[in-house]
């Protein structure tokens, strides 16, 4: 779709009245691969698209991203970068340069067919949510989300950072206060040099202790409006409970946002080949259920998750959570065929049979760990 298009679109949605939850997918995922030795093999977003097909959940909600022209990312990122990674797509490989510089072609931002095109279109949707969100409303894109990438470079597996480009728009369109919550296992590293010390952005982080990037400590504050939380291995259904009742849900209110902006990863989730968190998708749901009614607008992104199916089914379940679809216990014939239809193409433990017969996780509740619960107050204190 070009960009006028998207902004008809945009138009006849307004004129649609209510702002009803909106999905914006892309079929450039599809067959799209970092290659064969990169965690991002895995279908993710096409897996989303076809689960909610074949559940009846899009009807006239679904809404094709536009891709963000060179121009529009310059908003946040650097131009000469952003023509660096048009040449690497153009040449299909990376120059010594663009290692040194722009940690292009690197094993983990490799050089992939699509290297501009699916992260610009990945920050088209999450800049046409925002867009979207002018008047109020819900919008899951569930392929943005790319919360290490930085201004100037790439940055673990993260080209561009739809989450500050799409947050920009919305503080341009005057969307004034925004809380930024990011459930990721990873912490927010790109996120967090975007909106550090702005007094009208608050991001709380989530994520496993001494992982990649190994930023966003406990008493690291960003300029005091950041809330790190790192969490042990292991990090269980409820321990995010918790979380969400005494950091997430409280430092969310007391803020009172114009807009949240959720990062849904699903790399904390237990099957996860990257991360050592243990969560089910009901904390997912949790987190989104909570969050819901506490701004007039919300916009729940993507992330990481390596898993296909647990990525899959997780993204799909959120969805149908801002519907209000009933998830059955047990999926129909046409959804579990596409749960059947997926492959790791390459190493990875084999799904359990619950991977492809509902969305549904079974519960992983657990105890509270002391260290989780001295953190919190650690977080509390600073009240
Ligand atoms: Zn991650």
């Amino acid at each position: 779709m070009s960009s006028q298009a998207a902004a008809g679109r945009v138009g006849a949605i307004h004129n649609r009245g209510a702002m009803g939850p909106f999905f914006i997918g892309s079929e450039i995922y599809r067959g799209s691969s970092y290659g064969p030795g990169h965690p991002l093999r895995v279908p993710r977003v096409s897996t989303v698209m076809d689960l909610c097909r074949a559940m009846g959940w899009f009807g006239a909600r679904y809404i094709t991203s536009p891709r963000a022209k060179p121009a529009a990312l310059h908003l946040w990122h650097d131009p000469a970068y952003i023509t660096a990674l048009q040449a690497a797509e153009a040449r299909g490989t990376a120059t010594a340069q663009d290692r040194e510089l722009y940690h292009l072609g690197t094993h983990a931002n490799p050089v992939y067919p699509e290297v501009f095109r699916r992260p610009a279109t990945g920050a088209g949707g999450v800049m046409l949510a925002a867009e979207m969100l002018r008047g109020g409303g819900v919008v899951h894109v569930p392929g943005g989300g790319t919360h290490h990438g930085l201004a100037g470079r790439a940055n673990g597996f993260c080209y561009l950072n739809d989450v500050v480009l799409g947050m920009k728009v919305l503080q341009r369109i005057g969307v004034r206060r925004i809380a930024y919550v990011d459930i990721d296992a990873h912490h927010c590293d790109g996120v967090e040099a975007g909106f550090a010390g702005d007094p009208d952005a608050r991001l709380i982080s989530v994520h496993e202790e001494r992982r990649w990037p190994f930023t966003g400590r406990l008493l690291d504050t960003g300029g005091g409006n950041c809330f790190n939380l790192p969490v042990p291995r292991g990090f269980n259904d409820s321990e995010m409970r918790a979380v969400l009742e005494r950091l997430i849900v409280p430092r969310v209110v007391a803020f009172a946002p114009d807009a949240i902006v959720l990062q849904c990863g699903a790399d904390a989730l237990e099957e996860d080949p990257l991360a050592r968190l243990s969560l089910s998708n009901n904390a997912h749901v949790a987190v989104v259920r909570a969050l819901r009614g506490l701004a007039p607008r919300l916009l729940v992104l993507g992330g990481g998750g390596y898993n296909p199916w647990s990525v899959g089914r997780c993204w799909t379940r959120i969805w149908a959570e801002l519907v209000g679809a009933e998830v059955p216990e047990r999926l129909p014939m046409a959804a579990e065929a596409i749960l059947r239809g997926l492959s790791w193409h390459g190493p990875g433990r084999a799904p359990e049979q619950a991977m492809f017969t509902t969305l549904i996780d079974a519960p992983r509740e657990g105890p509270v760990r002391p260290e989780v619960l001295a953190r919190l107050a650690a977080l509390e204190a600073r009240a």
